[in-house]
């Protein structure tokens, strides 16, 4: 597989797949043209800070050594230690790992969280590992990344087909060749009874329910007032998706439909996602489920629906589908689901999009609290967890909405404004060593 591919093959057969990386700059220009930045801070707000690739030799149970490719993006710590999630997927390459580091900065810094962007990937298929080989293929890479990660220099945590069992063995083999008591820190989404916080699996979806229902309640999205009775569908039904559904589905929304990668499940009477995670626990897959039809991962987005929630991958929403989605607004679980094609078309529609650098900013917010609470060897309750994340997103919401006004602009542009305008004030006020 090519490490720098302009098409996206994660979606099959689009046209409109742009480079996940280009994407990020041209976010970055529309952004930097309101803040009137000059060509000089755009190139530098554009480009990582460091990348590191490796090839990395793996022992396979027949006794076969594979070589398999990482890479970790470090795109800018200017207002702290690089933080972002790490993703075990066979697409993994080079241009997503970039953008999707430098999306973690902006998301960061939107927040105001006081961490940088990184991400990390795998170029593998977790689903064709045995544990043992998936675990020393972490162990290796955790290695291999050697100084290059730490609690006070780049914190990953986990991202797509990567979870708390897989921060727990980086944790254990950077903490056997650092002997430290704050070796916790160097990883979050960590198992609680090892450091994990309370709250940091449900977080990324709680974080996007949150953002939804105040604007929905405060009148933002057209038609609409509460999420009772709110028909929503989701893509992606991991860790990101499953939990927005269950939060959404207790506050009275209709789940109306779900995919997986593999397919989706439609209901116009709403799909219950307790049973849904059952039925997929028991049978290994979402199709079939009783008293739902299924349906194409493709037809999933373009069902009848108030609000559609990309929670899987990039590029998922594009100039081919965007023009006959019908939903009022979008949320983005995911990173980069929508192309910026699509987005115009939403635009030109009035169609809402809840950005994915505030949408889903839940789960590093979570993150930052679990790394706070390892360095002051402290475990705060759940509940204390998600009152706290409740009024990061709700400050960060009314900020985004506030500077989307004033610049009358779209909720990403403003986004991108808020957060581009801390970091840059942060690399102004450090100044440029040497100099
Ligand atoms: P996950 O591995 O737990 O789940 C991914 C889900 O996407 C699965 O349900 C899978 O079947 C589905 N999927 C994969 N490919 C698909 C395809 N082509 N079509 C439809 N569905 C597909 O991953 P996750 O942690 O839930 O992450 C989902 C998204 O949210 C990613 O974009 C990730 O970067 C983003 N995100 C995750 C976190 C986090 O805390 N985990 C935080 C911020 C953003």
């Amino acid at each position: 597989m090519s490490d720098t591919p302009n098409t996206n093959s994660q979606t099959a057969g689009a046209v409109d797949s742009p480079n996940a990386f280009e994407v990020t700059a041209q976010q970055i220009t529309r952004a930097a043209d309101c803040l009137k930045l000059s060509e000089d801070w755009r190139t530098c707000l554009v480009a990582p800070q460091r990348v590191i690739l490796l090839e990395m030799p793996v022992v396979m149970d027949d006794g076969s050594l594979k070589m398999f490719k990482g890479y970790r993006v470090q795109h800018n710590n200017a207002r702290g230690p690089y933080k972002g999630g790490l993703r075990y997927h066979p697409d993994v390459h080079l241009d997503e790992v970039k953008a999707l580091s430098s999306w973690m900065t902006w998301k960061c810094a939107v927040l105001n969280v006081p961490f940088g962007g990184a991400k990390g990937g795998v170029q593998c298929d977790p689903a064709t590992l045995s544990r043992r080989e998936l675990e020393q293929l972490t162990r290796r890479f955790t290695k291999e990344l050697g100084d290059n990660i730490g609690p006070h220099i780049d914190i990953p945590a986990p991202d797509v087909n990567t979870n708390a069992q897989i921060m727990a063995w980086i944790y254990d083999t950077y903490s056997a060749h650092h002997h430290n008591d704050v070796a916790k820190g160097v990883v979050t989404g960590k198992p609680v009874e090892l450091g994990g916080s309370l709250g940091r699996a449900a977080a990324t979806g709680r974080g996007g329910f949150l953002v939804l229902k105040e604007a929905l309640e405060s009148g933002h999205i057209e038609g609409l007032s509460s999420l009772k009775g709110t028909k929503i569908c989701v893509q992606g039904f991991g860790n990101v998706g499953s939990h927005f559904c269950k939060l959404a589905h207790d506050a009275g929304a209709l789940i109306t439909g779900i995919a997986q990668v593999e397919g989706g499940i439609v209901s116009s009477e709403g799909l219950d996602p307790y049973a849904v995670e059952a039925h997929i626990r028991a049978t290994g897959q979402i199709l079939d489920f009783k008293g739902a039809k299924n349906i194409t991962n493709a037809e999933l987005l373009l069902q009848p629906c108030d609000i559609l929630v990309p929670a899987a991958l990039e590029n998922q929403i594009n100039a081919q589908n965007a023009p006959k989605i019908s939903a009022r607004a979008m949320l983005e679980l995911a990173n980069g689901p929508t192309t910026p094609k699509a987005d115009e078309s939403f635009q030109q529609r009035g169609i809402t999009v809840i950005p994915d650098i505030l949408a889903n900013a839940g789960g590093v917010t979570v993150s930052y609290f679990e790394w706070v609470q390892n360095f002051s060897h402290d475990i705060w309750s759940e509940e204390d967890v998600n009152r706290k994340l409740a009024f990061r997103m709700s400050e960060s919401y009314a900020k985004v909405r506030e500077t989307a006004a004033q610049y009358d602009t779209t909720l990403r542009n403003a986004a991108y404004i808020v957060a581009i305008e801390r970091v840059v004030n942060a690399m102004k006020t450090r100044g440029f060593y040497p100099g």
